[in-house]
């Protein structure tokens, strides 16, 4: 269980997030829908405190972090529970699709290689990128590379993976391999997983739950019925009818 418990964060005067709770269950699915500028990725970062929240408390299963007083040791073990998939991929540009999976298994994990290639190899398959391991990112299209970072994410073997805005970089006609590939993870309930998207049919089909952000806060948090198909807040509606 993954727990964002009053959860506020400001850079300098601003104040980018106010008050955010929410409650994710292990092998729950999230999407989070939201106008640019309002927060989400912040909110994602926070979550895996690759930025620091200014206020509240992280919590994934036991290991709680509270902004006020937090361990670093603690901030270690829950950056090890997440991973993240980034919008422009992220990958090392000097490492093969193969070296960029096994990267996390060999320094963080401290895998012996042959077998972190295997383990790499394996999940490279799992994305349809193994005839592909042996490529440089430069030499493969942004649907394939963002193929290969989910790859590298699910290594670690994630208890909540967090995807930012997965596909807004690619070309139309890659959007969809990527799709399949999360669709694919999504029915394995693994682990729990947010994303944040502008895929909003995507959304109302693969998540269990919506939440759509504005200015910083949850404004409504439901099912993909309640929030796709029935919108009742006039700035979720707004929204709606710019990105469908
Ligand atoms: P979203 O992902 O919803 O588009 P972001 O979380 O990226 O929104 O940004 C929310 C707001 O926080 C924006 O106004 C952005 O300019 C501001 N912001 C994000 N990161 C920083 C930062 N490192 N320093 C200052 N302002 C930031
Ligand atoms: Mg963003």
């Amino acid at each position: 269980m993954i727990s964002v418990k009053n959860l506020s964060k400001s850079f300098g005067e601003t104040d980018v997030l106010k008050d955010i709770n929410l409650e994710i269950g292990d092998d729950e699915i999230v999407a989070i829908l939201g106008p640019s500028g309002t927060g989400k990725s912040t909110l994602l970062r926070c979550m895996n405190y690759l930025c620091e929240p200014t206020t509240g408390t992280v919590s994934i299963d036991d290991v709680v972090v509270d902004a006020a007083h937090r361990k670093r040791a603690d901030v270690r073990v829950l950056r090890r529970k997440t991973a993240m998939v980034f919008q422009d991929y992220h990958l090392f540009k000097n490492k093969t699709a193969v070296q960029n999976v096994m990267e996390a298994l060999v320094t963080v994990w401290k895998r012996p290689k042959a077998e972190a290639r295997e383990t790499a190899m394996a999940l490279l398959e799992k994305v349809g990128m193994a005839d592909r391991a042996d490529f440089y990112p430069s030499k493969l299209s942004g649907g394939q590379q963002q193929r290969v970072a989910i790859a590298r994410a699910l290594a670690v073997h994630p208890q909540v993976l967090l995807f930012d805005e997965p596909t807004s970089a690619l070309d139309p006609e890659l959007v969809g391999e990527v799709l399949a590939t999360i669709r694919q993870l999504a029915q394995e309930r693994d682990f729990a997983m947010v994303i944040v998207t502008h895929e909003v049919e995507f959304a109302r089909q693969v998540a269990d739950r919506v939440i759509f952000m504005d200015g910083g806060s949850v404004v409504v948090d439901g099912t993909p019925e309640q929030i796709i198909e029935h919108p009742s807040d006039p700035r979720l509606q707004k929204f709606l009818s710019y990105v469908s």
